[in-house]
């Protein structure tokens, strides 16, 4: 088989994959940096399939890009194809709202969907001589890994996470020769979980002693929901405002990728959502709110700044990795953020807390382990030769954007 990589290789955004064995070549993710304007891979060359692991427009973002050049199938889970609908458009109208030109256009987006064929996990697919097996990759909901089977095995992983969470269940190592993994978490490990909770949960409840208000940025797809899964554990008043409203109930329609579906269904119940001005006023006087942008890049989270920015009793609790160039960076190095144009500074209090969906250090060490393959080809990271180095005496590699390995 050979690979080449066409974005997402040595940084993490913009992944996208190709493998070819004989005739038969396929297109694993296919995404765009999200910035102002999106940073674009590589363009792909013609291929026989597609397979997205999971929504994230990182990995998912130029589908319709491929699908206005070939005529193709996207394989994906049920409720990725939902959420990806859902990036998708939103991706369009942001770029409609930053005047920069996108990659592809609504009617590529509505013909893009004739292309999908869903399947769920343990299901086969196959492109020419090779077999395409589905395995869940934990990390967000319908989140997958792909087998291919030829006369060797390659697994490659998307994002991944081993972790068990009141959200999703953990990804199992599967027996491959060559396993092609993430490695964001190089060199990094996580806090313990129950301990991240309970901090957050204190810290609110500190704020709302006070008479504060806790902001809580969080990313739509799969922060949201971990973030009001963990809220349903205390007794605060909790507003829910953004695009997590319409993840949360895809997410209710596919209740077999859910490690509890009554337990998702509980926690959305106890949080109010904002749907009105009117709306977004109570939710000001109530004692947490969880919203979008989780990288405070727009959304509804920079009116709520704009509220409590000055008020020392409230606080921004950042739930998610604040990546660089974007404003929640700014926030956490320079105490300011960008607020449609202005730089302000924010003087009430802001605080990080991991709720990573990603495995850390040891989980990829432990994972690598137990699928035991011959081959270990490291992707969307920026600190893989840490992971190399702990991976003494099997056979790694460290693909570069744009050139072709065989394997
Ligand atoms: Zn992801």
């Amino acid at each position: 088989m050979d690979i080449q990589f066409l974005g997402g290789a040595s940084e993490v955004g913009r992944l996208g994959m190709v493998l070819k064995r004989g005739p038969t070549s396929m297109l694993f993710d296919y995404g765009l940096l999200p910035r102002d304007p999106p940073l674009y891979p590589i363009p792909a060359p013609p291929v026989d399939a597609m397979f997205v692991s999971h929504s994230h427009l990182d990995h998912s973002g130029m589908i319709p890009w491929v699908t206005r050049r070939e005529d193709i199938d996207v394989v994906m889970t049920p409720p990725t194809a939902d959420v990806v609908d859902l990036l998708l458009a939103d991706s369009l109208k942001i770029a409609d709202a930053e005047g920069y030109d996108a990659p592809f256009d609504d009617r590529d987006l509505k013909a893009a969907r004739r292309h999908y064929r869903t399947v769920d996990f343990a299901d086969n697919v196959d492109v020419g001589d090779l077999e395409v097996t589905a395995h869940p990759a934990g990390h967000i909901p319908g989140a997958t890994m792909y087998e291919v089977n030829g006369t060797e095995t390659l697994l490659f992983t998307g994002d991944l996470h081993t972790l068990t969470t009141d959200l999703v269940w953990g990804a199992k190592p599967v027996k491959c020769d060559t396993l092609v993994i993430e490695s964001t978490y190089a060199g990094r490990q996580h806090p313990e979980r129950l301990k991240s909770e309970h901090a957050f949960l204190r810290k609110i409840e500190q704020i709302v002693n006070r008479g504060g208000l806790a902001l809580i940025p969080s990313f739509a797809v799969g922060r949201t929901q971990d973030v009001i899964l963990t809220l349903a554990k205390s007794r605060f008043e909790v507003w829910l405002d953004g695009m997590g409203k319409k993840v949360n109930q895809i997410y209710l329609e596919h209740p077999e990728y859910l490690r509890s579906v009554k337990r998702l269904r509980q926690a959305i119940h106890r949080v109010k959502e904002v749907h009105s001005r009117h709306g977004a006023e109570l939710a000001l006087d109530g004692e947490a709110i969880v919203t979008t942008s989780g990288m405070l890049d727009g959304g509804p989270v920079l009116r709520y700044i704009e509220r409590i920015r000055e008020d020392p009793k409230s606080a921004i609790l950042l739930t998610g990795y604040q990546v660089e160039g974007t404003n929640g960076r700014r926030l956490v190095e320079e105490g300011v953020i960008d607020m449609y144009g202005v730089t302000v500074d924010i003087k009430c209090e802001w605080q990080k807390f991991d709720f990573s969906a990603h495995a850390g250090h040891d989980d990829l060490v432990r994972f690598i382990e137990g699928c035991d393959p011959q081959r270990v080809v490291l992707m969307h990271g920026e600190n893989r030769e840490i992971l190399a180095e702990a991976l003494e005496g099997r056979e790694v590699l460290l693909p570069m954007e744009g050139k072709w390995y065989n394997l």
